[in-house]
């Protein structure tokens, strides 16, 4: 199959430019598409067939569940059954935004795209790309990000044309994401709200609102609890991971830096290519040929929206080790640590 590429400006989006992908989502298609998280993989969420074609391009197991996105918020009555008073009071608070909700499932949603679970998640989506292709294409848009399974999820359209060229029918180029990290996933389908991922909106932005919400115990686990049975079942998949092995090296600055300056000499006297992942601020102090600086920790999103590109790099530099600060002080620390420990397979050092 060919994959047509358009370009769309955010700051100047028209309904005319996404008529065409509106109408390849509407006849069963395919169509990525740029959000403020990350970019997603869109097909019609009510049509079963076109939730196959998803899994199929993704190579995503059938189990784990895609997100619909919609334009209006008024459009959960048509997707969701027994919807609690909280989840309306979150959607005035943060929606359009990078919030996802879990609410039990309505008729109207089939189980090929809610991996056959009785709950359904949903977002609205604040990129003027998004929300006008969803509205354009008059169907609610199920879309998992847009990377072949496993790997870490695209901020850039590159990342999407790499992974998913020739195997959908269109990729909406908007340029980069905002944010950069998935959506926050919090669950009303039970007894007490639960943060099933973390992402920009945070558990006390969430405490604002909802009493009483926790973490699922695996989202801020630091190794991987074997005996914790995931709640949002693209938990127990292997995400994010290059090719090489990372190591996150946790403690003092100062410890820091000089332990992951020992552990590269060594692995380059072995001919070993090798890497760090830094913040701007100790970027200099590192002796290592491949430093990856994802941004200064004054400005969170540039650390969250650089975070899976240097991912991607580290693979497409042949990079075999790679050393990688922590990120345990930040605002969004739960965010980027959930993602960084998952690619580091959980292989942590403190110093
Ligand atoms: P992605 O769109 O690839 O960022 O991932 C979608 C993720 O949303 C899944 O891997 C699950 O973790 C979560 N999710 C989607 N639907 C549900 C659901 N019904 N219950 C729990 N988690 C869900
Ligand atoms: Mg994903």
């Amino acid at each position: 199959m060919e994959t047509k590429v358009i370009k769309a400006d955010r700051k100047n989006i028209k309904k005319e430019d996404l008529t065409e992908a509106g109408e390849i989502l509407r006849a069963g298609g395919l169509v990525a598409f740029p959000t403020e998280t990350v970019y997603g993989l869109g097909g019609d969420g009510l049509n079963p067939d076109a939730s196959k074609k998803i899994y199929a391009a993704k190579g995503r197991p059938s189990d784990n569940p895609l997100i619909i996105h919609i334009a209006d918020k008024e459009d959960i009555k048509k997707l969701a059954v027994d919807i609690p008073d909280l989840a309306w009071k979150l959607a005035d608070k943060f929606w359009p935004g990078p919030m996802t909700m879990i609410l039990k499932k309505g008729p109207a949603v089939p189980r090929e795209t809610t991996g056959d679970l009785d709950t359904v998640a949903i977002r609205l989506p604040s990129d003027e790309i998004a929300r006008t292709l969803i509205r354009e294409s008059q169907v609610f848009v199920a879309a998992p990000s847009a990377n072949s399974s496993g790997r870490p999820s695209p901020t850039k359209a590159e990342h999407v044309i790499e992974d998913l060229s020739g195997k959908i029918d269109m990729i909406i180029d908007g340029g980069s994401c905002d944010i950069g990290l998935e959506s926050s996933i919090i669950d009303l389908s039970g007894d007490k709200p639960l943060i099933l991922r973390p992402g920009f909106i945070t558990r006390e932005d969430f405490e604002a609102v909802a009493e009483g919400v926790e973490y699922d115990k695996a989202v801020i686990a630091k190794t991987p609890e074997k005996n914790v049975v995931a709640k949002a079942p693209g938990m127990k998949y292997r995400h994010y991971a290059p090719k090489g092995t990372i190591t996150i090296v946790e403690g003092d600055t100062d410890k820091v830096v000089e332990k992951i300056n020992a552990e590269v000499a060594l692995n380059e006297s072995r001919g070993v290519r090798t890497a760090v992942i830094c913040s701007d601020e100790n970027k200099s102090r590192y002796k290592c040929k491949n430093v990856y600086d994802l941004g200064s920790r004054k400005h969170e999103l540039d650390i969250t929206s650089s975070l899976f590109d240097v991912l991607r790099q580290l693979d497409s530099d042949e990079i075999g080790v790679i050393f990688a600060e922590s990120f345990d002080e930040l605002r969004l620390s739960q965010a980027i640590m959930n993602r960084l420990r998952k690619a580091a397979g959980y292989n942590t050092v403190r110093v």
